[in-house]
């Protein structure tokens, strides 16, 4: 990777750069405070806002790994064979008596060591022949032995407040015997759709008119984010429109986000509408793409204003909307996490903006993982936002040759 170090579009109008950008969007973030408690199902993709602290050792007790014969290794004879009385059989779920010398238990898998018990042979090493067992192989003390607390220890934290629960997490949750979890009230977000261009799919489209794709991608992030949706859908490119889709969608919601009419043109409405509710600042950020993001507040409501062009909108989410919602909700961690991988890609022409390329990880010939990108990285081909996996970050000013190192964005990362 090479870099210029120029500033080739030397603006009027300074560009912020993506850190600093990304950094007072989240400053200005107020965090959701109220908080519920919801069962276990209802807790997947909930962000938890306690500490999860074990109050049992798991498993409660030492119990057997396999199925077969609980014994005492001082029993064991060094060479040869061992000859011991099955004196006890202890399933899963019951509790057997202490082992004397010279016996042993017949045990199942999950079932609780006899007291004196301290190796479990499994039942394929073992012959059996009526109330005797006989075997040769060597034993080893603890073996196929699971010990109480191997998994938790009483006490431990095993889940941190600020994780965003998945199926692993809830699983874990109930093995510590809990039922209930205290999670952030999920965030409501207000969103609508500008564009007189706009027609619903399913609909006809007529001349000069084009499908509201952004609806659908917008609806599709927030949900996955566990947001709760106030959809207004599309509106007109008027003023009054505009203003009053706004107080609606501004209504009880922590966050109010809208597609298309921020920019300066004179059907773009959302900025003047923004300035007569609240306030708005319109930040030119030097990514591309999705350069203008418009940011303020209704109210205690945020609002952002994307671009209107579809893939702005879905790099835009990624790139700051994620982000801003994962810091109300107190979800750590609240920026994704590039990985570093290989350019299958020449990006011969450096420009003074930042670069996030739809790109997706293949294997290169020596089994290394390569980030290829979509042949097309024009902000009009939504095409590519669904060939990618994720985003490739190219510096500013910085040009790429196939195998140097790269930044690579997982959207599973930037999105979840
Ligand atoms: P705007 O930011 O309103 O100037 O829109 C920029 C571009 O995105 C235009 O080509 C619009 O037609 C297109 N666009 C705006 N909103 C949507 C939408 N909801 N779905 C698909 N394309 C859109
Ligand atoms: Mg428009």
């Amino acid at each position: 990777m090479t870099s210029c170090g120029c500033d080739s579009a030397t603006p009027e109008v300074r560009l912020i750069p993506y850190e600093e950008a990304l950094q007072a969007l989240l400053d200005r973030a107020k965090p959701i405070r109220q908080q519920e408690t919801v069962g276990l199902t209802e807790a997947l993709g909930r962000v938890l806002a306690e500490d999860i602290r074990s109050s049992i050792d798991v498993p409660p007790a030492a119990n057997s790994a396999m199925d077969g014969y609980a014994i005492r290794c001082a029993d064991v004879r060094p060479d040869g064979e061992t000859r011991l009385r099955v004196t006890q059989r202890i399933p899963a779920g019951e509790v057997g008596e202490p082992l004397e010398a010279g016996s042993a238990a017949r045990i199942f898998t999950g079932a609780p060591i006899p007291p004196g018990a301290d190796a479990v042979i499994m039942q394929e090493q073992v012959c059996r022949d009526g109330d005797w067992m006989r075997f040769s192989a060597s034993v080893t003390p603890g073996q196929n032995i699971r010990a109480a607390g191997e998994d938790i220890r009483a006490g431990q934290t095993v889940i941190a407040s600020g994780t965003r629960l998945r199926a692993q997490e809830l699983g874990l949750a109930a093995s510590v015997g809990r039922d209930r979890l205290q999670v952030c009230r999920r965030p409501r977000v207000g969103i609508f759709f500008t564009g007189d261009e706009l027609v619903e799919p399913g609909q006809p489209l007529g001349d000069g008119q084009i499908y509201d794709s952004n609806r659908y991608t917008l609806n599709g992030l927030l949900q996955s984010l566990g947001c709760e949706i106030v959809d207004l859908g599309i509106v007109g490119d008027t003023l009054g429109q505009t203003l009053e889709a706004l107080q609606k969608a501004s209504a009880r919601t922590d966050l109010v986000i809208t597609s298309g009419g921020v920019s300066v043109g004179e059907e773009d409405h959302v900025r003047a509408a923004l300035e007569q509710l609240g306030e708005l600042d319109m930040w030119r950020i030097r990514i591309k793409p999705g350069k203008p993001l418009a940011f303020g507040f209704i109210g205690d409501t945020a609002f952002l204003g994307l671009p209107g062009n579809p893939v702005s909108v879905f790099a835009g989410f990624c790139l700051f909307v994620a982000p801003f919602i994962k810091q109300m909700t107190g979800m750590q961690p609240t920026r994704a996490e590039a990985f570093t991988v290989r350019a299958a890609f020449d990006w011969p022409r450096p420009d003074s903006r930042r670069e996030f390329a739809r790109a997706r990880l293949i294997r290169a010939a020596d089994g290394a993982l390569a980030a290829e990108l979509y042949p097309s990285q024009s902000s009009g081909v939504l095409m590519s936002t669904s060939w990618a996996d994720g985003l490739v970050e190219i510096p500013e000013n910085t040009s790429v040759t196939a195998g140097d190192p790269v930044r690579y964005y997982a959207f599973r990362d930037l999105l979840a």
